[in-house]
């Protein structure tokens, strides 16, 4: 017999937003409840995340934000439910 477990969270099991230096390893969690905008710059190391003129990240981000948002609001009032599956947690994977 062969068991296989799989992961699915919703958008209601989003509670925070983590970011990770690449430069310097620092990481960072945001609650995801009136989280605004990525910080310009990491507060550690100051390697530059998105700066003034970095339109396409800053933008890009704060649309994926607001789907997010959108589609939990649209799923709290349909019939169906909407989960995602994730790669179930084994350990400190890289
Ligand atoms: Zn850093």
């Amino acid at each position: 017999m062969t068991v296989q477990t799989k992961c699915f969270i919703g958008l209601s099991d989003i509670v925070a937003l983590r970011i990770d230096c690449k430069k310097c390893k620092a990481l960072f969690v945001f609650p995801f409840e009136g989280f605004r905008d990525i910080p310009q710059s990491c507060p550690n190391c100051e390697q530059e995340f998105a700066g003034f003129n970095d339109n396409v990240t800053r933008h890009t981000f704060r649309e994926f934000m607001k789907a997010i948002r959108a589609v939990g609001s649209l799923t709290e009032k349909s019939a169906f439910s909407f989960s995602m599956e994730i790669t179930p947690a084994l350990g400190d994977r890289k």
